[in-house]
């Protein structure tokens, strides 16, 4: 088989950096052909000189001259792309095959359905997509003949637990055997705290995940259950389910990524150690597997598996993120608007930790309240997305004056 090159769009990320990982593995079956920064230029030349990148995707001309300053001797700088257009224009590049979708938040919109329109396979690390423009980019991979593999734990431990028929396709409609889809979460650093004290919660607090290590934003939203509510509504599209059949259940050691439940009462689960690897490695290898660099888990070491119902007092944005599946595709772009202004406020010390659920809930009243918009494609889902966002701070300056 032909070497795949791969595009890693976020390099510098959690997701990126473990996926560079894995392609390091295998330098028969992967080549890097391009990696992308926003503002952590240094780790970007270090990258691009060990993968021996092709192209690497800067935001603006300073990162430009920066890359090119920090550069070492000895070897060609890699050709130089930038801004939004440098990002659509390497997922799209005819020379490359595997696009990884991993910047963070709807920043990675317009990249990934260049990828989809280019007929690329996308590992979809970025949740932000399918949850703000959910079927207007399943139209784009279908019409783009593309392939959509999920790298989140949880959608890609449901993908390995699908009926064979499912394997490589994104369904258009329930699959008739499958009964529910639960979706493990474990809960984050909050799970157990007093419900009055996590008015006083500080970012470094919400940012220690107790069983994965990802990037900010990633780790505030899995603290509110935010991050579940976009996986919900992720799911909700990937497999054609409706939100009354996808349950959320904590599982505080994380060692089951997700299940699928099938009419006749059996349960199908992927398990593993709580690593991106493992999902970024089936991504890359599928449909066969290759080495991700794990080594075995340690069942002995994990004497219980526990199981909670979530509690949405405690977890408010949970509760919304199934509202915003019920109401509207406006609601959902507002929803993940609104999540990522308030998280960024809050890792700023702008606003407290309760007022995320609460701005985003008040953002989605005013949009839903006052648009009627359709949502006809990524120019639409883009405009509503700045509009909510401007909303939204002003919601997070209100809590803060
Ligand atoms: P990180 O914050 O660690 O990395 C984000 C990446 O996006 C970095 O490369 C960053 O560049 C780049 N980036 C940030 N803003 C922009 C922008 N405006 N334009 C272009 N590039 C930008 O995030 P993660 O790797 O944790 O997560 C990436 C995505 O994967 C998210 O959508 C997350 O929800 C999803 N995901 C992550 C998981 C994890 O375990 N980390 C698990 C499942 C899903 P730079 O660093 O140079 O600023």
């Amino acid at each position: 088989m032909k070497t795949q090159q791969v595009c890693i769009l976020g390099a510098t990320g959690s997701i990126g950096r473990n996926t560079l990982e894995v392609i390091a593995l295998h330098p028969d079956k992967f080549s890097v052909y391009a990696l992308t920064a926003f503002n952590n230029i240094e780790m970007l030349v270090r990258q691009a000189w060990e993968s021996r990148a092709r192209v690497v995707v800067v935001p603006d001309d300073t990162a430009k001259r920066r890359f090119t300053t920090l550069w070492p001797e000895g070897r060609p700088l890699p050709e130089i792309r930038i801004g939004q257009e440098g990002l659509c224009s390497v997922a799209a590049d005819p020379d490359v095959d595997v696009v990884m979708a991993a910047i963070v938040g709807a920043a990675c919109l317009p990249s990934v359905f260049s990828a989809a329109e280019a007929g690329k396979r996308i590992l979809l690390a970025n949740k932000e997509a399918l949850v703000a423009a959910g079927e207007i980019f399943l139209n784009a991979v279908r019409v783009g003949s593309a392939q959509l593999l999920p790298i989140d734990s949880e959608h890609n431990a449901i993908y390995q637990c699908l009926p064979a028929e499912l394997s490589g396709v994104v369904p258009d409609q329930p699959h008739q055997s499958i009964r529910r889809l639960i979706l493990t979460a474990s809960g984050g650093p909050f799970r157990t705290l007093p419900l009055a004290e996590l008015e006083d919660v500080t970012p470094e607090q919400a940012c220690l995940h107790p069983n994965w290590v990802m990037g900010k934003k990633i780790s505030v939203d899995s603290a509110t259950m935010a991050n579940k509510g976009l996986e919900v509504i992720e799911a909700h599209w990937l497999f054609a389910m409706p939100a009354d059949k996808i349950t959320v259940v904590i599982h505080p050691q994380s060692l089951i990524h997700s299940m699928v439940e099938y009419i006749d009462g059996s349960i199908l689960s992927q398990m593993g150690a709580p690593d991106m690897r493992a999902p970024i490695a089936y991504g890359l290898g599928f449909p066969d597997r290759i080495d991700s660099g794990l080594s075995s888990l340690d069942l002995f070491a994990n004497d219980s598996l526990g199981f909670e119902r979530p509690c949405l007092q405690r977890f408010p944005a949970l509760r919304l993120a199934y509202e915003a599946l019920e109401t509207s595709q406006v609601a959902c772009v507002t929803l993940n608007a609104a999540n990522e202004v308030a998280v960024d406020k809050f890792l700023q010390n702008k606003i407290r930790y309760p007022d995320i659920a609460a701005v985003v809930e008040q953002t989605i009243d005013y949009m839903v309240g006052r648009r009627h918009t359709t949502l006809a494609g990524l120019d639409d889902v883009l405009s509503l997305d700045a509009t909510a966002r401007t909303i939204a701070k002003e919601f997070c300056f209100a809590r803060n004056a």
